[in-house]
């Protein structure tokens, strides 16, 4: 145990200095239209890879920084970092919204939304390009509060989704109160619902609602092909997942959008082709 413990503190060490020295990383996973297969956005999600290769996952090091005070550091740092790599990318037309993680830790600091603000300024980043991702379980936890920061966000140009919908103690009311953009369908439903049941029923109904409180709906973690196109029939608008495309290195993701680009280039040009030879 008492290994165990000093391996703990022995990583927190590791982790504030790889957050001092910006050594993390930042990969992207594409969204894209249900129905279309358009791009739609990236979401950056945070990667750290220590002194000895060893990759560590976030579910581990989020929450290490979330205990150790770390939390508004690492995300301020991953914050910087994806507005360098999407900044080119939105320019050149490749994608128009890039989403990042917010964590609970972060949004209980006092200067947390200044500072974030802070860094789309000095990296020259619209923010009308930025969605900021929360999860339920936060806003179950201090609503009032939440409501505040989420409308300062919004009063200065960013949207707000909603992660791991479903996951929380869901107080339907909040989609009503709070000021949201877009809902993310958990994982764990979309797993379910190729096999008919509960998860159908429930995917439909969340679509529906949001749709009903005219949110988006993005399904996360689609892997098969038939989820596609079960989330394509229920009204889902987006849709993210192995299924579409890993998490990818920043210049892997930048070769994604550009083939992704050409490609829907060269539908056009044969439907265009086809409706002038007509
Ligand atoms: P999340 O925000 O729900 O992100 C989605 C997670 O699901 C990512 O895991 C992604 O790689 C994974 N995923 C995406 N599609 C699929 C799929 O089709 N199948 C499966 N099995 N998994 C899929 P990842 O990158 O390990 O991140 C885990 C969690 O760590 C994230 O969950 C998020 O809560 C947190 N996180 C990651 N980066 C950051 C960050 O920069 N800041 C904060 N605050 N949290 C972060
Ligand atoms: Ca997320
Ligand atoms: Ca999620």
């Amino acid at each position: 145990m008492s290994r165990a413990f000093d391996g703990r503190i022995n990583l927190v060490a590791e982790l504030r200095e790889a957050i001092a020295a910006k050594q993390l990383d930042v990969h992207f996973q594409p969204k894209v239209d249900a129905r279309t297969g358009t791009v739609t956005g990236l979401e950056a999600l945070a990667r750290w890879q220590r002194a000895d290769g060893t990759m560590v996952p976030p579910s581990i090091f989020i929450a290490l920084a979330e205990e150790a005070g770390l939390i508004q550091d690492l995300g301020l740092h991953i914050l910087e970092l994806t507005c360098r790599y999407a900044r080119p990318w939105i320019a050149a037309g490749l994608v128009d919204r890039i989403a990042v993680n917010l964590s609970p830790g972060q949004l209980n600091h006092a200067r947390a939304i200044d500072e974030i603000f802070a860094v789309l300024a000095a990296e020259d980043f619209a923010p009308r390009h930025l969605e900021l991702e929360i999860t339920e379980n936060y806003l179950t936890r201090c609503v009032d509060d939440a409501a505040r920061q989420l409308q300062a966000i919004h009063e200065r140009g960013a949207t707000i989704a909603l992660d791991d919908f479903g996951t929380g103690y869901s107080n339907l009311n909040f989609l009503k109160q709070l000021p949201l953009d877009v809902v993310k369908i958990d994982k764990g439903f979309v797993d379910g619902i190729a096999d008919g049941g509960n998860d159908r029923v429930l995917v439909k109904a969340i679509t529906d609602l949001a749709r009903a409180f005219s949110l988006k709906t993005v399904a996360e973690g689609v892997e098969t092909a038939e989820q596609a196109q079960l989330l394509a029939e229920f009204g889902c608008d987006e849709l993210q997942g192995y299924y579409l495309s890993r998490p990818l290195p920043a210049d892997a993701c930048r070769q994604w959008l550009e083939a992704r680009a050409t490609e829907a280039q060269a539908i056009e040009a044969t439907i265009c082709n086809g409706a002038n030879s007509r």
